[in-house]
């Protein structure tokens, strides 16, 4: 049985300020799925206090992205290592806004996969396709394409201890959710196309999760949680969505 996952993707959001009164507000109580915070890299250290003393330290930290390369002259980069040396446990890599925002490429996304592997993080990696790709009917060829990626530089076991957040961009920060029953076939396949490791995997759904449709997804087979971004800034949205898991 796969456990359910939530995991809060702050994006560039965020204060000292507000995550000390998100974590005030935030009651977790009757929430039995996996929780995770990503917060921005500075709110890290902080957000895991914030859990320590809320009682909290079965929830993880995330992070929203990560260097493909060790250590060395590379400025404003932030290595796999350090967030280990955190007690970071996830690392979201591939969202939609860094590909279309920042230039990642899929072979960029796979090196930056291979290296939080490496480390010991759990890598949550992000598909899904344009409005116009789905439009031509193409989201699978292009989701598919996006995980052979992965799966060519990724050696042996190359699925374990991964996470999968298939996210379609048509349903980022929209308020269209795809419906459960559209997310369910890309989520079949996507688990079809993981090979033998895709049973035990988390394929989580991304794209304006909120408490409302949170169970309606949840409800699908193969969707096995959440990737939140704007409601989970929100600490009675975001806990709605957690009790849904
Ligand atoms: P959203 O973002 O929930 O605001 O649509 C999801 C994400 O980008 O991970």
């Amino acid at each position: 049985m796969r456990k359910t996952l939530v995991a809060a993707n702050w994006k560039m959001n965020g204060s000292r300020e507000f995550a000390g009164q998100f974590f005030r507000d935030l009651d977790l109580n009757g929430v039995d799925c996996d929780v995770a915070f990503c917060p921005p890299f500075p709110y890290l250290p902080i957000v895991a206090d914030l859990l320590q003393e809320a009682g909290r330290p079965s929830v993880s930290l995330g992070a929203q992205n990560v260097s493909e390369r060790e250590a060395g002259a590379f400025t404003g980069e932030v290595s796999a290592a350090m967030l280990k040396d955190f007690g970071v446990r996830y690392v979201i890599v591939g969202h939609s806004e860094r590909r279309s925002l920042f230039g990642e490429t899929s072979e960029l996304v796979a090196q930056k996969y291979v290296a939080a592997k490496e480390a010991g993080l759990v890598p949550i990696l992000c598909v899904g396709e344009t409005l116009e790709e789905r439009e031509a009917s193409r989201a699978l060829e292009v989701i598919g394409s996006q995980l052979d990626a992965v799966a060519e530089l990724a050696v042996d076991d190359c699925w374990k201890g991964a996470v999968v957040a298939y996210e379609p961009v048509w349903a980022i920060g929209t308020g269209k959710t795809a419906t459960p029953e559209q997310a369910q076939a890309v989520h079949e396949f996507i688990r079809g196309r993981l090979g033998a490791a895709g049973e035990e995997m988390q394929i989580v759904y991304g794209g304006s999760v909120k408490s409302a449709n949170a169970a309606s997804l949840f409800a699908q087979p193969d969707i096995d949680g959440a990737l939140v971004g704007g409601a989970s800034l929100d600490a009675a949205e975001f806990a709605g969505i957690c009790r849904a898991g």
